[in-house]
């Protein structure tokens, strides 16, 4: 039994065999197979090096450049070399190690073989080595992504790292649960398993050399621990654990059609982040009053090619028609930075969280974006819609969008569709330069949504998504702080709709200090709901005010986390 620690991000327990993924451009960890598995995995390295030299023969076909063509021909050389995959195959079999193992350090001990070599040209071959070890691992690990997609038993998922376009398409039925080795708590996996229901837990670190397949491990998603291979006393307490955690979230269930109304009568308005429509209905199950924030562009994930403007409006459509009178609220798609098309895929950009990521690629892809635009105002008059920019940095990007959304209202005009003219067009606050000129973006918007995920990394310069600097990065650092208070009072001053929509909407220790602030409405993981909920309805609004303001004269972060923590837990016990 090894127990190890990790970020929780999506609550639950999960109990179950697991399946590994493995990346294809990490250090593949050594796992142990049974014998069984040898024939199997043999099988597996053969087809793998089949497909790679198909990929390869084709590519070489189409290649002009003579150069290239000699590049690929050396590399065809490499994968048609039976000695080569027999020492592979025969690493398997002797040492009973997955494919992807045998294929890695196989293939890597020839590049740090040549890398050491006196003649240039053979050190450099090295690079043309891994180059080849990527591309016949790309085919093991899509393998993997097959049998998850082809499930048909219930399984725990661990990963080195799991992208959210991947966890998107994990079927809820049977993936039981997340462990990854990367990710922080607003990473968009953590917000999509979050969004799913299915417990996980990030930042596990070498988590994919613990396990093998088929190993069994729980997955304790509200404590961030992973437990690989239990003893039978564990299993047993986890059991327990787990039935008292499902009627702890019956007993929130109930308070459901109850007012989200603080003790002294102020309303709060709660409503849901969803990424597919699907979702909406369990917004509306846990108690949401509408949709604060559509992440639209999960419509892209997960296909190779762009939703046609018909597919956009249906998914809006199937959206509102769920709400009917109550906001939703889409998001316009926020593409780039961890979330990429499949065409996109493989363009890397060196530092994509500050590059063509958002309000950005929509504005350099304006057919994309007007077909997005033109499906969100047909879908406006069929209940109350919003539309909303990401990532807006500066006035002119928000004129600029506006003026697109303009053009489309007159192509729908010369079209004769209706739309609502009058619809609400606002922005997101998740840059530091946006939150220090929201009185100036408020001339120009109906309503502001703070991203505190991603105007917290921006602020305190730390990558949400990666778990090295995980300490690093916290919503209620005193410098956040100070500028969600500057949007709320520049927000209230000119009396623009403020709300936040980031994950500390849904984190229940945050809640009074939001409140305090002057928020009166919260986007939240529809799994949050009920939760938020309970603790709006055990507050008053002067308890809030001072909780904000005790936490705005403390100087640091620690201070600020353990203060809230107490006042969340004098407040409200059981919940914590
Ligand atoms: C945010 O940044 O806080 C936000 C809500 O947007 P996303 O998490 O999708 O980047
Ligand atoms: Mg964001």
């Amino acid at each position: 039994m090894e127990i190890r620690k990790g970020v929780a991000v999506s609550p639950g327990i999960s109990i179950g065999k697991c399946l590994v993924i493995d990346a294809e451009d990490y250090r593949i960890p050594r796992r142990a197979i049974q014998p069984t598995q040898r024939l199997t995995e043999t099988q597996r390295v053969r087809n793998a090096f089949k497909d790679a030299i198909e990929e390869l023969e084709k590519l070489q076909a189409g290649q002009k450049e003579l150069k290239v063509r000699d590049i690929f021909a050396v590399h065809l050389s490499f994968l048609k070399d039976r000695s080569l995959r027999k020492k592979i195959t025969d690493m398997v079999h002797d040492e009973s190690v997955t494919a992807e193992y045998a294929v890695s350090k196989t293939l890597r001990d020839i590049a740090s073989h040549f890398a050491t070599q006196k003649d240039g040209y053979i050190r450099e071959r090295a690079a043309d080595i891994y180059d080849i070890e990527r591309r016949v691992l790309k085919y093991l690990v899509g393998e993997v992504e097959q049998e998850i997609r082809d499930l048909t038993e219930e399984v725990v998922i661990v990963a080195r790292e799991l992208s959210p376009t991947q966890t998107a398409g994990f079927n809820k039925e049977y993936v039981k649960g997340l462990a990854s080795g990367a990710g922080g708590r607003t990473s968009h996996t953590a917000i999509v398993a979050r969004s799913l229901g299915i417990p996980a837990v990030v930042a596990l670190e070498d988590i994919t050399e613990s396990v093998t397949g088929g190993d069994t491990v729980i997955i304790d998603g509200n404590r961030g621990i992973v437990i690989v291979n239990p003893d039978d006393a564990t299993i047993q307490q986890y059991l327990e654990y787990a039935v008292e955690f499902a009627e702890m979230e019956h007993r929130l269930d109930l308070i459901k059609e109850k007012p989200a109304e603080t003790r002294d009568g102020v309303k709060v308005s709660l409503y849901g982040n969803i990424e597919f429509p699907d979702e909406a209905e369990l917004v509306l199950k846990r108690g949401g009053e509408g949709i604060g924030l559509y992440r639209s562009e999960f419509l892209f994930l997960n296909r190779d090619t762009e939703p046609t403007e018909q597919e956009h409006y249906e998914a809006y459509a199937r959206t509102v028609s769920f709400f009917k009178s109550k906001p939703v609220t889409i998001r316009t798609v926020d593409l780039g930075a961890d979330k990429y098309t499949q065409a996109r895929r493989y363009i890397r950009e060196p530092n994509p969280f500050l590059g063509l990521r958002s309000i950005r690629y929509c504005l350099q892809n304006l057919t994309m974006f007007k077909a997005q635009l033109h499906a969100i105002l047909r879908a406006s008059v069929l209940g109350q819609v919003k539309v909303m920019f990401p990532l807006i940095t500066n006035l002119q990007e928000l004129m600029q969008a506006k003026m697109i959304l303009g053009d489309v209202m007159e192509d729908l005009d010369d079209e004769g569709i209706k739309y609502n003219r009058n619809m609400e067009v606002g922005i997101m606050i998740e840059t530091p330069a946006a939150a220090l000129t929201a009185s100036m973006l408020a001339r120009d918007a109906s309503f502001f949504s703070i991203g505190t995920n991603d105007l917290t990394q921006y602020t305190l310069a730390v990558d949400r998504g990666n778990e090295l600097v995980s300490t690093l990065y916290s919503s209620v650092d005193p410098a956040v702080l100070r500028l969600i208070r500057t949007v709320i009072q520049d927000a209230y001053k000119a009396r623009v709709d403020v709300t936040i929509c980031g994950e500390m909407a849904s984190e229940p220790e945050q809640v009074m200090l939001l409140l305090g602030l002057g928020i009166r409405k919260l986007s939240i993981a529809s799994p949050m709901i009920p939760e938020i909920k309970q603790i709006v309805r055990s507050v008053t609004i002067e308890e809030c005010n001072k909780v904000a303001r005790k936490v705005l004269s403390m100087n640091s972060e620690r201070q600020i986390s353990s203060f809230l923590r107490d006042s969340a837990r004098k407040i409200l016990p059981e919940a914590f």
